[in-house]
């Protein structure tokens, strides 16, 4: 039978990424889609692991391939989830969670509509703003640009099918692990 396709998405900063780590450990029977994008690595980032590592030309070539489940541009950089490795995974029976952005959730929307949308939302907006400021790796410029991304994203709660408030990490991994398991 083919299992379920989850969605977790959240706005940025929420810490979906510390949040799927987690969930890693505690059902390693998920398959966690491997993004694409076309931002350089940062420090400890490894080709095939975080993300594909891609140049413009080869995303573009996915693109027009039709090979996109779906993508999303974030501040000049391109990121996707190729759709045959999540077909595949579906169709072998095997449970698969994306991690994507609100513009990319929408998109699987229209083409996986009964997948299950999740949204990890931050235990408040003020929570959320030390977070992204305490992120060190941007400029103040990118960080800001983030917080007027997420404020909008906050509001898109209301889309999503169940919603998983990220107070403590592994909580918040053992609800969406719940989520992305159940029959
Ligand atoms: P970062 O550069 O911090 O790794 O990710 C930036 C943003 O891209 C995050 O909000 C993340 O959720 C989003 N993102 C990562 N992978 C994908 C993807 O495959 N598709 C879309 N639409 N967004 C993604």
């Amino acid at each position: 039978m083919p299992a379920r396709l989850t969605v977790l998405s959240g706005p940025s900063g929420v810490g979906k990424g510390t949040v799927v780590a987690a969930l890693r450990a505690l059902v390693p029977q998920v398959w966690v889609s491997v993004s694409c994008t076309t931002r350089a690595p940062r420090p400890g980032e490894t080709h095939g692991v975080e993300y594909h590592f891609l140049d413009r030309a080869e995303f573009g070539r996915l693109i027009e391939a039709g090979e996109m489940l779906e993508y999303d541009e974030h501040f000049g950089n391109l990121y996707g989830t190729m759709r045959r490795p999540v077909l595949e995974h579906l169709a072998a029976g095997v449970p698969t969670l994306l991690e994507i952005d609100l513009h990319g959730a929408r998109q699987v929307r229209g083409s996986v509509p009964d997948a299950r949308f999740v949204f990890l939302a931050p235990p408040s907006t003020d929570e959320l703003v030390h977070r992204l400021a305490r992120r060190g790796t941007e400029s103040a410029q990118a960080v800001a640009a983030r917080l007027a991304r997420a404020e909008m994203e906050l509001a898109a709660e209301a889309e999503f099918d169940d919603v998983v408030v990220n107070n403590d990490v592994e909580q918040a991994a053992r609800d969406v692990a719940a989520l992305v398991i159940a029959p």
